[in-house]
């Protein structure tokens, strides 16, 4: 079978069992299965694949159409503009959390300590401490997710280091800058969401207690004692989360407190200075 046929083939069959792209899908899978850049598919459409490619191709497929995301298939997604491997033990690093980035290049740029509570796939302390040329503490309850992020801090080159313990609780010293995109879906919607994500993402990076803000209060209060006066903590939150995280800054030494959007237009990333 030709590059061309089995391009056809596949995303028939993406299409028949409706999942969303079917066309980009199969290519991605196809390059994956090959080892080549997409531009191989339309420079030699007349390539005959392998025996291995074409099992290797039919075995992603197949994973696919079950429901498995092309990410954990080709282990791969880019973030902020660099590839981050990714493993069903780590959450697959969304476009959104990207704005907790920007929100940090714009308030924190001149921190050189940083805390990520919950790094999963380490995105946010790696690039972190590339773009602030920053010094990084990354912390996970999932030593399978460490190892991940790990091996991201190896193969991209920042300087992190890494605490297996439940949020910041192994954590000492004090940090300029604290970020967080901790689990945050309300137990009870599980159901709700699409199978790729329910059936596939680790609930621990994504279930957050009852109300999906339980953990905000207890990271809120450790980063009390992790922040140098005038540092910031910087969280993702969930569409419904806004109202309750604030009211859980409102009793401390919080300063400008502030929540950015996403594209979306729902508040995504909700910023606050220490001012002990
Ligand atoms: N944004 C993720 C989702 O909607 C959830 C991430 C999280 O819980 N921190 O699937």
């Amino acid at each position: 079978m030709d590059l061309r046929a089995a391009l056809h083939q596949g995303t028939d069959l993406l299409a028949g069992s409706t999942t969303p792209e079917p066309r980009l899908t199969a290519e991605v899978l196809l390059c994956h299965a090959l080892k080549r850049e997409r531009v191989f598919l339309y420079s030699h459409p007349e390539h005959e694949l392998s025996t291995v490619e074409w099992i290797h191709y039919g075995r992603y497929l197949y994973e696919r159409m079950q429901g498995k995301p092309t990410q954990y298939i080709t282990r791969t997604q880019e973030w902020y503009g660099r590839n981050f491997r990714v493993t069903p033990a780590v959450l697959i690093p969304r476009p959104e959390t990207e704005h907790v980035v920007e929100i940090a290049l714009e308030v924190a740029r001149g921190a050189r300590t940083v805390l990520d509570i919950g790094t999963g796939s380490g995105a946010l302390a790696v690039t972190l401490a590339l773009e602030l040329g920053a010094r990084a503490v990354a912390t996970d309850v999932s030593l399978e997710a460490l190892r991940v992020a790990q091996w991201n801090a190896d193969a991209l080159g920042g300087r992190v280091d890494f605490v297996c313990c439940d949020l910041a609780s192994g954590v000492s010293g004090f940090f300029d800058l604290i970020v967080s995109n901790p689990p945050y879906i309300p137990e009870r919607e599980i159901a709700t969401l699409q199978r790729e994500v329910r059936d596939f993402e680790p609930h621990v990076a994504l279930l957050g207690g009852e109300t999906g803000t339980e953990l905000y209060g207890r990271i809120i209060s450790q980063a009390q004692g992790l922040l140098r006066p005038g540092g910031w903590l910087i969280f993702e939150i969930g569409y419904q989360g806004e109202a309750a995280v604030r009211q859980g800054l409102s009793d401390g030494p919080w300063s400008r407190v502030e929540t950015g959007y996403d594209l979306a237009g729902l508040p995504r990333v909700l910023r606050a200075r220490y001012a002990p």
